[in-house]
Formats: structure tokens, sequence, C-alpha cells
């Protein structure tokens, strides 16, 4: 008997705000399409959104990609952040430090993932417009795992700080 694969619908956060932003997102894509196990099925368009937190930092290049993959989502991450790590990300001392790349795992088909190393739904994803807009691009009827509508959570956010590029 053979078995067929299961394959998981996923949402990946892409953000950069350092050497050459766009060119950061584009070639992080390229990467993604070559994970193996798994296809980049869609790609939002591309944001620019002012960057949170203390101090001043350079704007933000943020966008959203859909992946199906037969990957464990813990072997997912293993390889986002080997392509993390290959784009010369520099983890800076604080949270907020700016960054040439930063891939996060937003939703992993309806599962709730709760590990040390993993926490989906992403924790921050529904305080961020500039994560939910780009979600949305590529699915404007998309719920989070509890059944909560991304397109009511997006109204709910202060809506500046965001423009499409
Ligand atoms: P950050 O510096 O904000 O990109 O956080 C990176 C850390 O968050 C890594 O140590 C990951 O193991 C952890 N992490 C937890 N949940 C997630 C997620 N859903 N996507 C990406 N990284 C995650």
């Amino acid at each position: 008997m053979t078995h067929q694969p299961v394959m998981h619908r996923v949402y990946i956060g892409l953000g950069s705000n350092l050497d050459t932003p766009l060119e950061q997102l584009q070639q992080a894509l390229q990467h993604l399409a070559q994970i193996p196990q798994t296809t980049l099925k869609a790609v939002s368009g591309f944001y620019g959104s002012s960057a949170v937190g203390p101090g001043t930092q350079p704007d933000y290049v943020n966008a959203a990609a859909e992946l199906h993959t037969q990957l464990a989502a813990h072997v997912l991450l293993d390889h986002l952040q080997a392509i993390e790590q290959a784009q010369g990300r520099v983890r800076g001392p604080q949270q907020w430090s700016p960054r040439t790349l930063d891939l996060d795992l937003l939703l992993y088909g309806d599962e709730c993932i709760a590990t040390e190393r993993l926490t989906v739904p992403h924790p921050r994803m529904t305080e961020r417009n500039f994560v939910l807009q780009p979600l949305l691009d590529l699915n404007a009827d998309l719920r989070m795992p509890d059944g909560r509508a991304v397109q009511a959570l997006l109204h709910q956010l202060p809506s500046g700080g965001l423009w499409r590029l």
C-alpha cells in the first residue's frame, strides 16, 4: 500500500531593513523555492513599513509567501534559519536590531505548535499590519486556527506606517 504524503499549507513572513532589502527578499524567495519536498505556491506584493521599537532604523521591506510542504514544522524552521544565515543575518544584541533577513513561520496548516524553538501561529503576527496585509494578498479569506478572520484582525490595527511598493 502506498501512502499519500501529507501536504501542509504554510505561510512565511519575510522582512529586511539592511543591505538592499528588496534584493534580500527576492533572493530569499529563490531560496524558499529550493527547499526540498516543498513548493513555493504564491508571493504577496512587497510593502514598505516603518521600523518599530526604540531608536531610528531604516524602513523595512515586508512580504509573505505561501508554501506547500511535506516537511515537519521544525524541519522547515531549520531551512528558514539556514537561509537567514546564508544571507548574512547578524543577530544583534537586542530584539529590535536591524536585520538583513527575517523569515517567520506564520501559519502551518491549522496547527498550533508550542515548543522551545517554535511557536505557531507566530505569536506577534496578529499585532502587525505588515504581516497581515501581505497574507491577505495571498488569501483574502484566511483564518487563524482559532477561526478568527485575518481581515477582521487587520481592521482592528492602526493602518499607518505601511505602503505598497
Ligand atoms: P527573531 O529574532 O524574532 O527572528 O526570533 C528568532 C527565534 O524565534 C528563533 O530562535 C526561533 O527558534 C524562534 N521562533 C519561535 N517561533 C517561531 C516562528 N513561528 N517562526 C520563526 N522563528 C520562531
